[in-house]
């Protein structure tokens, strides 16, 4: 059988043994965290514990953390015009998102579709501070949603940036920060996010859990899901104990080991980049020229086709993604690369590779001859440079 590797962990990372015996311990536990029995009690220790884990992460207070089915949930739970900042009670009259949000912002949350404003990147997907300073004055108490990092180029934003424009709007600010936590720093004081979205799946924990975190001050006032008094109100339903253990061992252990991870990921990234631009002159890597995630490389080659790419990829042992692969594993133009205004035929090709914590030199090695021969067969015609071509 051909050796894999795996390099899609922007579409989720593997589980952190952390996370795994924190689950394990959890699914021993019977009782329902709401009872007052001891057995409940056990319950609610896990959940409070994975409760400061998170926060920790962010730099939050744990009271500020309520835990979410994912980061999907948490953008919708976020994206509503019932915010509270202080005595600033009256509901957010518009909301504006960054043309290379995930879809579960662009849909644009609780806000009627005529509330939502869609703010324009420049052709690194970076946002245009200065369309955004004119947009705000189109609204009396703005929302804006802009994520720290994408998923699909690993382009950072510049959030604090961002945050003194809204602010000074009398605006509030979140930030799907899915893709940035564990990976930089994700302090929410220093982003000056007012709201942040977390995901578990990507940092090492189980899939099916998440987080909206908020500034002390700042509430939601309207539950997505009402019912029972869970999570202050904030979310019924009886808590799955077993993930949101995991959550909170996967955003301890992903913020003890960040800084390494970060180096090394970047360091093994480059050596990528840099042999692919050498074997394939013709590749073109998207946000090359910005500040990115040490983790990400979205790369097309003029008549490349991702779908054709990525079984070729699989075929060889290596896992990659087109740019979003987080539906139904249908390849489409990608949203964001069209927002960054990449050439249509060019974003069609688009690959992405996804490195994480365990991401060794020996797995580059494999991607680069996986890379060859997907390239040799794939490109006919182009000048290849380099290795040969098995
Ligand atoms: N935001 C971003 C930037 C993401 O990459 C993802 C996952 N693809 C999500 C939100 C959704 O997270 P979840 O899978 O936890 O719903």
């Amino acid at each position: 059988m051909t050796e894999r590797a795996y390099f899609d962990w922007n579409a989720t990372a593997p589980l952190r043994q952390e996370a795994r015996e924190a689950m394990s311990a959890a699914l021993g536990l019977t009782g329902n965290a709401s009872s007052v029995h001891s057995e409940g009690r056990a319950a609610r220790k896990a959940i409070e514990q994975a409760r400061v884990q998170v926060a920790a992460l962010v730099g939050a207070e744990p009271k500020n953390v309520t835990f979410t089915s994912g980061a999907t949930e948490a953008n919708m739970l976020a994206l509503t015009p019932a915010l509270e900042a202080g005595l600033a009670k009256a509901p957010r009259d518009r909301l504006f998102v960054s043309g290379v949000e995930h879809p579960s912002v662009r849909s644009g949350g609780r806000f009627a579709a005529g509330q939502v404003e869609v703010l324009n990147v420049d052709s690194d997907g970076v946002v245009d501070l200065a369309a955004l300073r004119v947009a705000l004055a189109k609204a009396e108490r703005p929302l804006v949603s802009v994520m720290l990092a994408n998923n699909e180029t690993g382009v950072i934003q510049p959030i604090a940036a961002i945050a003194g424009i809204v602010h000074a709007a009398n605006g509030l600010l979140h930030v799907d920060a899915v893709q940035g936590a564990g990976r930089i720093d994700c302090d929410m004081a220093a982003l000056g996010a007012d709201l942040l979205s977390l995901s578990s799946h990507k940092l090492g924990g189980p899939q099916g859990a998440g987080a909206l975190v908020r500034r002390d001050g700042i509430h939601v006032t309207a539950p997505l899901i009402t019912g029972g008094g869970q999570e202050r109100n904030l979310r019924a339903g009886t808590e799955n104990v077993a993930a949101i253990a995991g959550f909170g061992a996967a955003a301890e252990a992903a913020n003890l080991s960040r800084q390494a991870d970060a180096g090394r990921m970047a360091a093994l990234r480059d050596r990528f980049e840099v042999a692919l631009a050498a074997r394939t002159p013709s590749a073109v890597i998207f946000g090359q020229n910005v500040t990115r995630l040490p983790n990400t490389s979205l790369f097309a080659v003029p008549g490349l086709k991702a779908e054709t790419a990525i079984i070729s990829f699989d075929l060889n042992g290596i896992a990659v993604s087109s740019g979003a692969a987080c539906s139904s594993g249908k390849v489409q133009t990608s949203a964001v690369l069209a927002a960054m205004a990449a050439d249509a035929d060019l974003a069609r090709g688009a690959v992405r590779v996804s490195l994480g914590w365990t991401t060794t030199e020996a797995e580059i090695e494999l991607l680069l001859t996986a890379w060859m021969r997907v390239a040799s067969s794939l490109l006919k015609g182009q000048e290849l440079k380099g290795a040969r071509a098995a």
